[in-house]
């Protein structure tokens, strides 16, 4: 039976990348060798690790200052990382406390100095993006642009003077943006780029080396901008796969293909969030995110009946996080739109036959 993936992350790759990735690992190119046991500084490898970059770079056309690294630690290093290259050792930053990442964004910057919290949408369990706006004198404004458990994500991201630091693991490649307002953009690779292994940064290097402080080597963006992402080992089969999956955007339509399926599948899945009286979204309509679609069933209604109702169709991952409870569907890049609309088949199926 086909499976229908909404799983959170790691997630939904697409069958030629899985493909391209399982072959590499047998054989890669004409080395006869497996891309996993042979040398990272390999010619093989070092191309790999160009092409990566400079895909990235030119998917999401940013300016020619900016850097493109592909590094380890995930996202949960990424916070620090974020920190000690762009926060002054006597300097302050603002952050926006848009649910669980946001937090643990914030709880990592405060061993370094000096944060606000600007907007909080905390005493609504994080149904909405806050308004709000960095403050005089912050070297940065950090946002979540995509708030994978609670669903909710920014619909204009912040304009203004500062510079804005981002958390884009679970939205980044899915939609346009202006990279000029960004000093740092970081990423998990396996929520919508490839699988668990790797973190993309994209940084403005001429931005770099203003904090005044001593940072740890691997913590130094700089140290990877000098090595060429390969200052240590790099994480070879997540970064050749990420490539996979960088060539399979390119070709099916760049940045503006991913935005116009991610723009199909979320209004297909809330139109029957919005229309079936057994459902209620969790996230305020302006803040719903195209990638994580949270929502429950109303009281009374019989969940076990709708669990195994999905389970049946080859629904696969959507139970909700356990903080927002009910259900999430996660509709990453690699997630096609007929896998949607088997879900909305199954709800309007319970509809008319337990409602
Ligand atoms: C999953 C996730 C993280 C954590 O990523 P790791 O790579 O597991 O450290 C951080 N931020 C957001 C928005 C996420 O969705």
């Amino acid at each position: 039976m086909q499976v229908h993936n909404f799983s959170a992350g790691p997630c939904i790759l697409p069958q030629e990348v899985l493909q391209g990735a399982a072959q590499a690992v047998q054989s890669f190119g004409d080395s006869g060798l497996s891309l996993i046991e042979m040398s990272h500084r390999s010619k093989e490898f070092v191309a790999v690790m160009e092409e990566a970059r400079a895909l990235a770079k030119s998917l999401l056309n940013l300016p020619d200052r900016y850097e493109v690294l592909f590094l380890q630690g995930g996202a949960s290093l990424g916070f620090l990382t974020a920190a000690y290259n762009f926060l002054p050792a006597d300097g302050k930053a603002s952050y926006v406390d848009t649910g669980t990442w946001a937090n643990k964004a914030i709880k990592e910057a405060k061993r370094l100095g000096a944060i606000n919290v600007v907007g909080s949408s905390k005493a609504s369990n994080y149904d909405r993006i806050p308004d709000c706006a960095a403050e005089a004198g912050d070297a940065y404004l950090h946002i979540t642009t995509n708030n994978t458990i609670f669903g909710t994500q920014y619909a204009a991201l912040p304009k203004g003077d500062t510079p804005l630091v981002a958390d884009m693991s679970s939205d980044i490649f899915s939609r346009e943006f202006d990279a000029e307002d960004y000093a740092l953009i970081y990423a998990g690779a396996q929520k919508n780029m490839g699988p668990a292994g790797t973190v993309f940064y994209a940084v403005d290097a001429e931005r770099l080396g203003q904090t005044g402080r001593d940072i740890p080597a691997y913590l130094d963006l700089a140290t990877h901008i000098d090595k060429d992402s390969m200052f240590n080992t790099p994480p070879v089969f997540s970064v050749y796969t990420t490539l996979l999956m960088l060539r399979w955007m390119r070709d099916n339509g760049g940045i503006a293909g991913m935005q116009a399926r991610a723009q199909a599948r979320s209004e297909a899945m809330y139109a029957e969030i919005d229309r079936n009286p057994l459902f209620v979204g969790h996230a305020e309509a302006g803040s719903r995110s195209q990638m994580n679609a949270t929502f429950r069933l109303v009281e009374g209604a019989d969940a076990a009946a709708f669990d195994k109702l999905w389970a049946d169709a080859g629904i696969s991952g959507i139970k909700g996080h356990r903080s927002v409870g009910g259900y999430r569907a996660s509709m990453y890049n690699a997630l096609p739109l007929e896998s949607v609309q088997v879900l909305v088949q199954t709800m309007q199926h319970f509809e008319k036959h337990h409602g």
